[in-house]
């Protein structure tokens, strides 16, 4: 079954004041309101997933992630609407004691949790362990974690199509790296990419990247990352709230946050010319927000 979205994406731009008008129009593609449980760049992720499997009469996924992955909790949500069973390799045995509401929401969406030691978890890649949980699982559908396979890379490629062409650079946060893979793929020649990795170290995903498509129109920053994956500061919780207010749009803390912060920065640099026009993408991932939502304003 199809599933249909809760509403189309499109483009806000942002308030002048929010970037001092340094620069022609900042605005944000507005892929978090496609649908409530799956939004964002996960839509696009998983929908050739999905397609895959009702074109071969496979009727059961499985994937893997962490206790607070909006991977796992988009394809628990995909697969429940689409009527296929859906299967999550969680990384972390205390998990099973300490359910996160990502992980609740994955159980009432009627994903089966199986829960692995963190050394387990480090053979996601590894064939006989894959081969092990296919015969355990009945041969499911493997996505690797964060959705990153041919197929998400495809359906990430129609993001480019969203995008007009009076736009100069393209930002987006990279995970995995296969939303910018696609974007980078599907732009016209006269677009800069931007990628902004959320965790220490994210560079390598400039090589990484490399490998998956032919195109050098992007580049990878790490400089923002607050401390590492998943972890923020009081600072980027009150740049979260204070952009709500200017744009009134919620960002979440994973991705969008850091990457709002970092343009942000660039721009107010004078990295960009006046005439530049910068694109947001904003990827989605709000489920996310629960642990912070005490002290978000929105
Ligand atoms: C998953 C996710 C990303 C990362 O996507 P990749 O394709 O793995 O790079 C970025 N932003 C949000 C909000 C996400 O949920």
């Amino acid at each position: 079954m199809d599933i249909t979205p809760d509403q189309e994406p499109y483009i806000q731009e942002l308030s002048r004041d929010w970037y001092h008008g340094k620069v022609a129009e900042v605005a944000m593609l507005r892929l978090d309101v496609i649908h409530q449980h799956v939004s964002g760049n996960k839509w696009y992720k998983l929908k050739y997933n999905i397609a895959f499997c009702r074109d071969h009469g496979i009727n059961s996924i499985l994937t893997f992630g962490g206790a607070y992955s909006n991977h796992l909790a988009a394809t628990a949500a995909m697969a429940n609407i689409s009527g296929l069973k859906s299967i999550g390799v969680i990384k972390g045995t205390y998990a099973e004691k300490e359910l996160t509401p990502t992980l609740r929401f994955c159980i009432d969406n009627g994903m089966q949790p199986v829960f692995v030691s963190h050394e387990d978890y480090a053979r996601k890649y590894d064939n006989d362990w894959l081969a092990e949980l296919s015969v355990r699982f009945n041969n499911p559908m493997f996505i690797p974690e964060g959705g990153a396979n041919e197929y998400g890379r495809k359906g990430a490629k129609e993001i480019a199509g969203l995008i007009p062409e009076r736009y100069t650079h393209v930002a987006v946060s990279v995970g995995t790296g296969s939303t910018l893979c696609g974007v980078v793929d599907g732009v016209g020649d006269n677009v800069r990419i931007l990628g902004f990795a959320p965790m220490k170290g994210g560079k390598y995903l400039q090589e990484e990247i490399s490998r998956y498509t032919d195109r050098r129109n992007f580049t990878i920053f790490d400089d923002w990352h607050f401390g590492g994956f998943g972890k923020h500061t009081e600072e980027l919780v009150l740049f979260m709230n204070e952009f709500y207010k200017e744009n009134n749009i919620s960002l979440d803390m994973v991705y969008t946050a850091k990457m709002m912060y970092g343009i942000r920065q660039r721009i107010q640099g004078g990295l960009y010319q006046p005439g530049a026009r910068i694109l947001c993408i904003h990827t989605g991932g709000l489920q996310g927000n629960t642990s912070l939502k005490d002290r978000l304003e929105y």
